[in-house]
């Protein structure tokens, strides 16, 4: 597989004003492209690092792609750096003199002398048009490695890979099309807990690597195989994903580009029921994520915010001495409201819940993060107790995500 790394320049990017989204976006089009990434740089507009970052980069891999420092100014110097480290001596490129000329007439202003220095490329270099700004990019093979220089500014740097680099390494570095990938999505455990579950698995082999990536409660799974063949690669993926549905087991909601509320949605609709929510902590938003699904209002009924206890009384028929009793959040409450939404919507599920998402309300038997998750239909009420970790808003997002699993879980097991 060909090798690519990633140099990020700009002493802005060390001070953490500026976040390095150009490096994000160039290894997702490598990732795309077949390309591994094998290691990243950022470093300040200093000749020292630039220099080190480049010789790093070129001894891992075979591609290495920069991002800033094409500027006319004198902290502008990845053109140099690179160059110097190739061992390449630049020349003046008169039709980019011109180009730069004619870019100051246009705009009837007089060039400085420092742009001149965007027109010297080494001579064997394709130079890279930038339809959105002065400073042009570069490409350059030498001894079977290939050096890309992009703009910093993020608009300039996106257009000029998928419009001039894209092109130039698909034809250069043509995908070897035998790697199989899966991913594998999971809730329920954490992300330690999926790499303990999944014990040797986790360390691959040579034709096969497991990476894990989490994401609002969810922890996703990606498998990459490569064999002798794509065939080959697909048999090895085969094997590995039913070897991690064994140990995952219900805990395994999707793959690939699956939603969760998207499956859940999927299995109501094909069991032809109905689903009402009572939702507290969550305040809406697990209605949300259902109604994000074209077609939910085929099986939703709608979602009662009940913030207050007034309006848990008021629109749930919550009693009054459960509230008093057990508090606003408490596994009493959760039935109640699941059994009051599902009465008083006719629905054939009622989901509620209620929960500390902080940081007010807390004490020392109910914490941030307790939630109860409450699922009633016309034959019983059951309730789970979280506990998530996290402030109000990764809570929040908790508590709706896990109340889908759970709908899940009982729709595909008949059980929390
Ligand atoms: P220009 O001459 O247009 O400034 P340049 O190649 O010299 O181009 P830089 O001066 O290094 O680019 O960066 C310009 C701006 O681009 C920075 O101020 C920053 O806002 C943004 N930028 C640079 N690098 C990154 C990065 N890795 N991720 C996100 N933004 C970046």
């Amino acid at each position: 597989m060909y090798k690519a790394y990633i140099i990020s320049t700009g002493t802005e990017l060390m001070l953490g004003s500026t976040i390095d989204s150009n490096s994000v976006f160039i290894a997702e089009q490598l990732g795309v492209a077949g390309i591994k990434v094998v290691g990243k740089s950022t470093v300040g507009d200093s000749v020292e690092y630039i220099r080190t970052a480049f010789e790093m980069g070129l001894n891992m891999a075979n591609i290495v792609i920069s991002s800033g420092g094409l500027g006319p100014t004198s902290d502008d110097l990845t053109k140099e750096v690179a160059c110097e480290v190739l061992g390449c001596e630049m020349i003046t490129v008169d039709e980019e003199v011109k180009r730069l000329e004619d870019f100051f007439r246009r705009r009837e202003r007089q060039m400085p002398g420092c742009n001149l220095k965007q027109a010297m490329f080494p001579r064997q270099a394709k130079i890279l048009k930038n339809s959105r700004g002065t400073a042009p990019g570069m490409y350059l093979k030498k001894d079977n490695k290939v050096i890309v220089l992009l703009p910093g500014p993020p608009r300039e740097m996106q257009n000029m890979f998928l419009n001039e680099v894209e092109p130039l390494l698909k034809n250069d570095f043509p995908a070897i099309d035998i790697i199989a990938r899966k991913t594998i999505k999971v809730l329920g455990p954490g992300e330690s807990q999926v790499e303990d579950l999944l014990g040797d698995l986790m360390h691959g082999s040579k034709e096969y690597s497991l990476a894990l990536l989490a994401k609002d409660g969810e922890v996703h799974i990606k498998i990459t195989a490569e064999g002798k063949n794509l065939e080959h690669s697909k048999k090895i993926l085969e094997k590995i994903a039913n070897q991690i549905a064994e140990k995952m087991g219900r805990n395994i909601f999707g793959l690939d580009e699956d939603r969760l509320e998207a499956i859940a949605g999927s299995l109501i609709l094909s069991q032809e029921k109905t689903l009402a929510l009572a939702e507290s902590c969550t305040g809406g938003l697990l209605a949300k994520m259902i109604t994000d699904i074209p077609g939910s209002s085929k099986y939703f009924w709608g979602s009662v915010t009940a913030y207050s206890n007034e309006a848990k009384m008021i629109f749930l028929g919550v009693s009054d001495i459960t509230l008093k009793q057990y508090g606003a959040v408490s596994s009493e409450t959760a039935d109640e409201m699941a059994r009051g939404i599902l009465g008083k919507s006719g629905a054939n599920i009622g989901m509620a819940v209620t929960g500390i998402a902080g940081p007010e309300g807390v004490s020392d038997e109910k914490p941030v993060g307790l939630v109860y998750i409450a699922l009633a239909d016309a034959h019983s009420c059951s309730v789970k107790e979280m506990r998530f970790v996290g402030e109000r808003d990764a809570v929040r997002i908790l508590a709706a995500k896990s109340a889908l699993d759970l709908l899940r879980r009982y729709l595909i097991y008949g059980g929390l």
